[in-house]
């Protein structure tokens, strides 16, 4: 393929939905239940590397019973979102960096990497196409799922030799139901999702499915999400499924659990980092314990704080619960500051404010 933006073979979808029976689709979208009428793909293989980029007909995979990935979890995925802008016009929210991850995480699982410039292109590609399918409702937008799975057919223990890189696209509304208020989480002492030397700091699918328990878990002792602790001393605050997790004190000061291999590193987290440094805020990326949290909670040392992430957003966490915790912040509704930084951020994303960091990719 050659070196300058890569082009897609576009091929349209025959049938594709009607405008009318968009709009009707698109006015309570939910989160992940509806799905755009095209996908990308891209195929590597070990002897003719990345080839057939193409745009077509989202439709069923075919997998022979002994693809890799149906058997050693060879799999990663990214999620970002596009948003409509006030003059109609379509934005990603910092493509290449998820680009990048997207390379580090095929490089965790001995996956072939994508070029982060061909990333771009399928997403910015599949966008342009799609782009009445993006949402114009505040708070709501065009996920993207690009993924990528082993597709060597094979049941000896080994890299894939082939691989089928995919980008679905999918109108969202709010991630959770009450939309912006506040959450209750579990903290769970008995299951890990990320040990060092793991896989945490990778975006795989694998991590997913090692959270799910704990999910299940915390769904029925009432809660809304699970914080994981480390795996090691079963003590420190790392993050929460499929989110970051931020601390904001009395004296306005920030936290965050530093990067340090079991963390996935947010694009959000890193997001909001910046925007709270730009307003003056202090951001530490230091660990936090479970026992000072809900002792600094308890104090009123500690006065907010709020998981985020691509999907979710800013989520303002109201209640901590487990076996050995359990603890309201502050009023135990969304805090003042959290509300701040994420109004910054989404009124970057959504063309409302200086985008002085250059974080949007226009597409059409
Ligand atoms: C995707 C993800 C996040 C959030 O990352 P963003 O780039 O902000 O969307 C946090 N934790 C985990 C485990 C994730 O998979």
């Amino acid at each position: 393929m050659s070196q300058d933006t890569p082009e897609f073979l576009l091929e349209r979808h025959p049938n594709p939905v009607t405008p009318a029976e968009r709009e009707r689709l698109l006015q309570d979208p939910g989160f992940g239940r509806i799905f755009t009428d095209h996908m990308a793909t891209v195929r590597y293989s070990a002897d003719r590397g990345w080839h057939d980029a193409r745009i077509g007909a989202r439709a069923d995979l075919s997998l022979n019973p002994s693809t890799l990935v149906l058997h050693y979890a060879q799999e990663i995925f990214e999620g970002l979102k596009a948003y409509r802008l006030p003059d109609g016009s379509a934005t990603l929210f910092r493509p290449e960096a998820n680009a990048r991850r997207f390379r580090n995480s095929a490089a965790r699982l001995a996956m072939a990497e994508l070029p982060e410039d061909l990333f771009v292109a399928s997403v910015e590609q599949l966008v342009r196409l799609e782009r009445d399918w993006i949402p114009s409702a505040d708070g709501a937008s065009l996920y993207l799922r690009p993924f990528m799975i082993a597709t060597e057919v094979a049941l000896g223990t080994k890299p894939s030799t082939d691989y089928l890189y995919a980008v679905i696209a999918s109108p969202v509304g709010a991630y959770f139901k009450g939309g912006g208020s506040a959450v209750t989480i579990w903290v769970s002492d008995n299951y890990t999702r990320a040990a060092p030397g793991g896989t945490g700091a990778a975006k795989c699918g694998g991590n997913y499915a090692a959270s799910l328990q704990a999910q299940a878990e915390g769904a029925r002792e009432g809660c809304d999400q699970v914080v994981f602790l480390d795996a090691v001393e079963r003590r420190w605050v790392e993050e929460l499924g499929g989110m970051n997790v931020f601390f904001v004190f009395a004296d306005g000061s920030l936290q965050t659990p530093p990067l340090t291999g079991t963390i996935l590193p947010g694009i959000t987290r890193d997001s909001l980092i910046t925007l709270a440094r730009d307003l003056g805020m202090t951001v530490r990326e230091e660990p936090y314990s479970i026992d000072q949290w809900q002792a600094d909670a308890q104090s009123g040392k500690l006065a907010e704080a709020f998981a985020c992430g691509t999907a979710a957003v800013v989520t303002p966490i109201g209640q901590v619960k487990g076996r050995k915790h359990g603890f309201t912040i502050g009023s135990g509704g969304a805090g003042e500051v959290t509300l701040r930084l994420k109004a910054a951020l989404q009124d970057i994303q959504r063309g409302r404010s200086d985008d002085k960091h250059g974080w949007l990719h226009k597409v059409a």
